[in-house]
């Protein structure tokens, strides 16, 4: 996970799997600063996903609330 204050200036390691400035949390475009997060899509192969860094905050304490008390199951 990275953050770049200009999203026209972020740099990836790999290809986007929607377009840079598209959020992957909300929907709507990116203008200023961005939150790049890596994942996988299939075996070796990674995809970068782009966030406001609110959308990113919330995004994370989701992932927390949802999957933290769950870990085990
Ligand atoms: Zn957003």
């Amino acid at each position: 996970m990275s953050y770049f204050s200009d999203v026209k200036s972020a740099t990836q390691h790999y290809g986007s799997l929607t377009r840079i400035d598209f959020c992957f949390e909300c929907g709507k475009s990116i203008e200023k600063g961005v939150v790049l997060y890596d994942g996988y899509v299939a075996d070796r192969t990674e995809k970068t996903i782009s966030l406001h860094p609110a959308c990113a905050a919330l995004l994370g304490q989701r992932l927390i609330a949802d999957g933290y008390l769950n870990r085990r199951n």
